[in-house]
């Protein structure tokens, strides 16, 4: 199996991705993209919004990022931010920060120029009503001169019924992706119109996505993207690269990348009475105080929990101030 340099880097969590826009030419029924960001100009860097550009810097350097993909919606509709942010990125880590760019366009020789040494490899999107002549389409014209350019070009696609169609390309790209087809907010009503159902209750992958790539993935170009691959390895690493550099002294870090410490706000409302008793019985990197709470190593929270008059818990939840994956009442 082939796989590309992106998807080398993303297994191991080292991808940030840059979503640029997400405005899209076009309707794909099965269009995974949530209420809040179709048709928005909002930047994301992995889940934090940009105001700017400084800050996808600060993102890519809190998970020590060794490349980012670049996605939307349509990138090249914003292909002026594309190059700006690429060329930012090339700058600060230098030209070997690996950057691939998702496009639903056939790109143009001229939009191809813009990304020469910007963008290394690029992930094309043909539509699916190309597929079954994929070979006289727009996507191959630009497939093969982007190879002349020097891209690593590919072709990414959800899996749907059809996915054979596409093996004609293969000696025209250095790899295929195929990511699982999933159920998501936006899509939901689309996929129940087709008759599609979730393969379990658990995940969001459709029952049967896998059937219609067997015969592609037997190619050695070929890589299939799981659903659950994303949710748990892919995630997971990217939040360690993260909790290892943000996370306090006492932080603890978890297997899955989350952080673990133990809050306690004092029943007062502020942290001025207790403050001396904190500074004196714990060592200094061990706590932090706030004006109405004090976070702590969760053990050390533990211990003294019958000597502290207020609300105390111990808090998980994804690095550098993320999502509260869970709240435990001490
Ligand atoms: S091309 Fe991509 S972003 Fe645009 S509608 Fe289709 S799936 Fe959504």
């Amino acid at each position: 199996m082939t796989l590309s340099q992106g998807c080398i880097l993303c297994h191991q969590g080292a991808k940030m991705v840059l979503f640029v826009t997400g405005r899209c030419h076009r309707t794909c029924w099965y269009c995974p993209l949530s209420a809040e960001r179709k048709n928005t100009d909002t930047v994301w860097a992995n889940e934090h919004p940009v105001d700017i550009p400084a800050q996808i810097i600060e993102v890519a350097e809190s998970m020590s990022a060794l490349g980012t993909g670049v996605t939307g919606g349509e990138p090249l509709l914003v292909l002026d931010k594309v190059t700006e942010y690429c060329r930012m990125l090339k700058e600060h880590f230098g030209k070997e920060h690996q950057i691939h760019l998702y496009t639903a366009k056939a790109p143009t020789d001229e939009e191809l120029a813009a990304l020469q040494g910007l963008v290394d490899e690029v992930r094309l999107h043909p539509p699916r009503e190309c597929w079954e002549k994929i070979l006289e389409s727009d996507f191959l014209r630009s497939a093969k001169r982007a190879k002349e350019m020097g891209f690593d070009i590919g072709i990414e696609v959800p899996a749907l019924p059809g996915l054979e169609l596409l093996i004609p390309a293969l000696t025209h790209l250095d790899f295929l992706n195929i990511n699982e087809l999933e159920w998501g907010e936006s899509n939901a009503y689309a996929m129940r119109e087709r008759g599609y159902d979730l393969a379990d209750p658990l995940h969001n992958a459709i029952d049967g996505a896998k059937a219609w790539a067997e015969e592609l993935c037997r190619h050695e170009k070929v890589h299939w993207c799981s659903s659950g691959f994303k949710d748990s390895v892919q995630l997971r690493e990217r939040l360690k690269r993260i909790a290892q550099n943000t996370a306090r002294p006492f932080d603890e870090i978890t297997d899955d990348g989350t952080v673990v410490y133990g809050v306690f706000e004092p029943a007062s409302g502020s942290t001025d009475a207790v403050s001396p008793f904190i500074r004196e019985r714990l060592e200094p990197d061990s706590y932090e105080i706030h004006p109405e709470r004090v976070e702590m190593a969760w053990w050390l929270l533990e211990k003294l929990a019958d000597e502290l008059d207020g609300k105390k818990y111990v808090i998980e939840r994804y690095p550098n101030g993320g999502m509260v994956v869970e709240m435990t009442p001490l």
